[in-house]
């Protein structure tokens, strides 16, 4: 799950990072407000930041600075209603502008293969790391966390060195990139990424100008797996920019993941949703999505699970695999008899159910004239079949 910008920085602050303040403004009387209050406190400038769950923001024109209250207002209007890859803007960031010195990126990653937390950190900063990766590998350094001991000190050190930075800069990175590390392991984060991590050059009232580090922007991607050990987090999650498939298969409690293919499939276990996906490449076709509606799914559920396949506009034929065992056949032909009655489009269907009240099942689909199979392997290749259009 990711989050906004604005929600990441909440989650930021609460590890103890160096994060401006800043304001939610959803209409542009709302920045003028809130961009007057920066302005009385002694902001020279300040930033107006489309929130929307996209990388590069800035390129796109969602990060303008203004000079004056009025400004904001013009910027924020231009802003709030834009199209970014897609989405709507809906609300904005609105802050003190930093005066920045120097752009670096910090991130944190699970590195699946090493089984760590791994921290990386660039003196190439504000412009996306895949692009640095590309062009520029050696940029980018890394330093992995052991599991038992977290980021110590001294790595967390040699990565600020690794991208420039002394003293007293330098512990006050540590002291960041500590907290990243934090913030991923107290949210079970999948990423944690502050890009740019800017010295922001500040003047204090004597007029001495002093440097510290800011972290100016924030992203961060919740494990979904872990969000059940964390109930305040669901809070976090932008319903204006949740895919309403996803939503519709969150509230159904069945995982559903999009593909690219022609033939939708609904299978009961991860496992052999994943065997199935297989042999229909086996066989020359091209899944349309992963489905597992789970163990013991009531027809309700199957019906549901079938509307999210048939929303796809792609889909042109559907194979369903069901191996009952606390998931009953009979329930799941209840639910597919009952898709069908209200379905809008005609999408040729092959089922293969076994297991417990397979029979039942059986005759039930027989009756409402399903198109059945006795294997998995027959199914995928009639669905294969159907799906290119060759008659059975
Ligand atoms: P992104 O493009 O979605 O990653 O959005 P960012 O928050 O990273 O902003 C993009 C760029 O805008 C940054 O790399 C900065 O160069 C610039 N920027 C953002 N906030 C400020 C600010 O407060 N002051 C100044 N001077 N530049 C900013
Ligand atoms: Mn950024």
């Amino acid at each position: 799950m990711k989050i906004q910008e604005a929600d990441a920085k909440s989650l930021l602050l609460a590890q103890g990072l160096p994060v401006p303040s800043w304001t939610v403004a959803r209409s542009p009387a709302e920045v003028g407000t809130a961009a007057e209050t920066y302005f009385r406190a002694g902001a020279a400038r300040v930033v107006v930041k489309a929130q929307v769950l996209v990388g590069g923001r800035g390129k796109a024109g969602g990060v303008k600075l203004a000079g004056s209250p009025q400004e904001a207002v013009e910027v924020g209007s231009r802003i709030l209603g834009m199209d970014i890859k897609g989405i709507t803007v809906r609300k904005v960031l609105v802050g003190a502008a930093v005066d920045i010195v120097k752009e670096y990126y910090l991130g944190a990653i699970i590195d699946r293969a090493a089984r760590r937390i791994t921290l990386m950190a660039s003196a190439e900063g504000g412009v996306e790391i895949e692009e640095v990766a590309r062009q520029n590998p050696g940029a980018i350094h890394r330093v992995s966390a052991d599991p038992l001991l977290g980021l110590l000190p001294f790595q967390a050190r040699s990565l600020g060195l690794a991208i420039g930075l002394r003293d007293p800069l330098l512990s006050s990175f540590v002291a960041i990139a500590q907290g990243l590390f934090a913030a991923m392991k107290a949210n079970d984060a999948d990423l944690v990424e502050v890009n740019p991590l800017v010295i922001a050059s500040e003047s204090g009232a004597d007029g001495k100008t002093t440097q510290r580090l800011l972290c100016i922007d924030a992203k961060i991607t919740l494990d979904d797996s872990g969000l059940s050990r964390h109930p305040k987090l669901e809070a976090l999650r932008d319903l204006d920019e949740e895919d309403p498939t996803d939503a519709e298969a969150r509230r159904l409690g069945i995982n559903f993941i999009h593909l690219d293919g022609t033939i939708g499939c609904m299978v009961n276990g991860a496992g052999l949703a994943m065997t199935t996906m297989d042999l229909v490449k086996h066989y020359g076709g091209e899944p349309a999505n992963f489905l597992d509606v789970g163990g013991g799914a009531r027809h309700e559920t199957v019906r549901g699970a079938m509307g999210l396949i048939l929303a796809d506009p792609n889909v042109n034929a559907i194979l369903v695999n069901i191996f009952g065992g606390i998931t009953r056949g009979d329930e799941v032909a209840e639910g597919l008899i009952e898709a069908r009655a209200e379905q809008a489009r005609e999408v040729p269907m092959v089922v293969r159910i076994v297991g417990t009240n397979a029979a039942e099942a059986a005759e039930m689909l027989r009756k409402a004239n399903f198109v059945t199979a006795a294997s998995l392997d027959e199914a995928a290749e009639q669905a294969v079949a159907l799906s290119k259009g060759v008659a059975q």
